[in-house]
């Protein structure tokens, strides 16, 4: 794994390159965005580069270190993340004995924080005062999905580096590369919204089936069969809760794309741009507002689903709103 195979970030990569590479790496680094972009993988090359021992163009990828770092046995590189819910005192305590000794193979230390916000209170204060006080050589890459859940103390001691999704342009490009066909990698950018590793589950043989079945529920309830709620009610007490927000979620993507279609914007703004002709064909059935109402309902069964409300009676009541609103047309 190298600078080369990640796809995107690029004036990310450049600048944590440079400083690399002019050995001005700063103490702490906090790499944060949303989940599933790459910011792990940049975390690792960049821990690979660090720990490199080739006099330029890290990571050779043939050192000791490096060798180490690919086969998971480098001792200078330490990574941590949530322990169950939280990342918990206890291992940021044993981080900081770690880090106290001289490191093994390479000239310093790193070690990645995954999933940072996670950090309990008293961990994240534990975290704070290695950061305040540091020994010895070590770099300290946290990674979070939501910034705004770390303290603000920890955010100042860290040169704070965002993320963004990656464009449809560059995703599906990627995945082309990888082999993929690009009217497949185009759906798969799209409904990633930008991730890559949401992408590739995608474009797995199975990978939009969650998919599918929101567009057959959505099918049903168009052709109009109240017994049909009962059905998928059903189908959806025996999911499992993750399952039944992803396709809430899927549900969201049609009802925002019918409503491109509806407000006549170009078909080339669709998520689901392999189902242009099926959302074209009942986009009749549908108007603005109760396509706005439609996706209005879907935040509100998913808000009460987190919130754990009874999976088969949140989703009988969603659907029976979404068979109300195109029944009304
Ligand atoms: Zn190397």
């Amino acid at each position: 794994m190298n600078w080369t195979d990640i796809v995107g970030h690029v004036d990310n990569i450049k600048m944590l390159r440079y400083m690399e590479s002019r050995g001005r790496m700063p103490h702490a680094v906090l790499l944060s965005g949303p989940r599933g972009i790459g910011k792990f993988m940049v975390a690792r090359v960049l821990s690979t580069a660090l720990l490199c021992k080739a006099p330029e163009s890290r990571p050779c990828g043939s050192c000791q270190s490096c060798l180490q770092m690919a086969n998971g046995t480098q001792p200078d590189f330490l990574n941590i993340g949530p322990d169950g819910a939280n990342i918990k005192i206890e291992q940021i305590r044993n981080l900081q004995n770690e880090v106290a000794l001289a490191p093994y193979v390479s000239l310093r230390r790193v070690c990645i924080i995954n999933e940072a916000e996670l950090m309990t209170v008293q961990a994240a204060n534990s975290l704070l005062k290695v950061l305040e006080e540091p020994v010895g050589d070590v770099v300290f890459i946290l990674i979070a999905a939501n910034k705004q859940m770390l303290l603000p103390t920890i955010i100042s001691r860290c040169m704070a580096i965002e993320f963004q999704p990656l464009t449809d342009t560059v995703l599906t490009e990627a995945l082309v590369d990888k082999g993929f066909l690009h009217d497949q990698s185009e759906v798969a950018a799209r409904l990633s919204r930008g991730r890559m590793g949401t992408a590739l589950s995608l474009l797995e043989p199975e990978g939009l089936a969650v998919r599918n079945q929101a567009v057959e529920i959505i099918q049903d309830l168009l052709e109009g069969s109240v017994r049909k709620v009962w059905d998928i009610a059903t189908i959806l007490e025996k999911m499992e809760r993750k399952d039944i927000l992803q396709l809430l979620g899927y549900f969201t993507y049609i009802m925002r794309d019918t409503l491109m279609i509806v407000t006549g914007q170009d078909r080339s703004f669709l998520f689901n741009v392999d189902l242009a002709d099926w959302l074209s064909g009942h986009a009749g059935r549908w108007s603005e507002e109760h396509l706005l109402q439609g996706i209005r309902a879907v935040e509100t069964a998913g808000r009460a689903l987190n919130a754990n409300a009874n999976a088969r009676l949140t989703g009988e009541a969603l659907l029976i709103k979404i068979y109300d609103l195109v029944k009304e047309v």
